[in-house]
């Protein structure tokens, strides 16, 4: 059980605010059954990420990224549903507390919960699309094009199809990197949840709301590098203290 007088003073601080932004990573879909990659049980402990979230690798050999994603990616995509923490910030959004979901998730879950306005920063690996011609593939279809070939080919010119995910080595998408800069700069309550903030530029986001005079409020199960610039922290898992945030909000507001 929290303590009441933190979750209190959070919310209290979150009624307050006028502009509410949320910075996720992947431990947000942890109780979703999708695994992290730092942090206890996380993936890289059993896959190497230099092959499979590397663009020179994928250039190299794309049939690595595609069996993994086969025997791996696909099936945690297909099962998994949003938990309590995405259904949270979803509702924070419906109630127009909260401005927008800042993820450096590529799960699709915050949509799947019900949030209209996300920022990708590292894309999707729900859709896809060929090098060659850039002909646009949805999950179902690459399911379909993996069952004949790998890597699967584009139906139109045979080019090879690759992930809407940004892979190591690549520029994050220049518009939601600008768009979620300016959340951040103007944002007066930003929440980092589930990230293990090392990643940059992305986990540059909740430093700048901080410089920029926001309360910071971090959930993590576990420390991370910024605890120390944080108003709050909450070493607990996402799934449980979004909701109780969310009942306190509502007995308050
Ligand atoms: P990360 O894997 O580096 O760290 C996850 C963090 O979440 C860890 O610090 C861990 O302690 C914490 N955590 C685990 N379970 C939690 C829970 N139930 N509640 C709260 N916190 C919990 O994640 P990151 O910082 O997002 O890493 C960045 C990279 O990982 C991104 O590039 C992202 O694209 C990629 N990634 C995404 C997914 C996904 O889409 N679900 C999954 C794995 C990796």
């Amino acid at each position: 059980m929290l303590s009441n007088s933190l979750i209190e003073k959070i919310s209290r601080d979150l009624n307050n605010s006028k502009r509410v932004v949320a910075f996720t990573g992947a431990g947000i879909s942890a109780e979703s059954g999708i695994p992290t990659y730092r942090g206890k049980g996380g993936f890289w402990t059993k896959y190497d990420p230099d092959k499979y979230a590397s663009i020179d690798y994928f250039e190299k050999d794309p049939s690595y990224y595609w069996s993994f994603f086969k025997e791996s990616r696909k099936p945690i995509l297909e099962n998994a549903k949003p938990n309590p923490a995405h259904y949270s910030l979803a509702e924070l959004e419906k109630r127009e507390k909260l401005r927008c979901v800042i993820t450096q998730n590529i799960d699709g879950m915050h949509q799947q919960a019900g949030s209209k306005n996300v920022i990708e920063l590292h894309g999707t690996t729900r859709n896809f699309r060929c090098k060659r011609c850039e002909k646009f593939y949805t999950l179902e279809e690459i399911g379909e094009l993996l069952k004949v070939e790998l890597p699967p080919l584009c139906k139109e010119c045979k080019g090879i199809i690759r992930p809407n995910v940004i892979f190591f080595g690549e520029m994050l998408p220049q518009d939601a990197l600008r768009r979620a800069i300016s959340e951040a700069e103007n944002c007066d309550f930003m929440m980092a949840i589930g990230s293990s903030l090392v990643v940059y530029p992305a986990a540059q986001i909740p430093l700048i709301a901080k410089d920029k005079g926001a309360i910071l409020l971090i959930i993590n199960v576990e420390p991370t590098g910024l605890d120390l610039s944080a108003d709050y922290v909450i070493n607990e898992k996402a799934g449980k203290v979004l909701p109780e945030i969310v009942e306190h909000l509502n007995s308050i507001s």
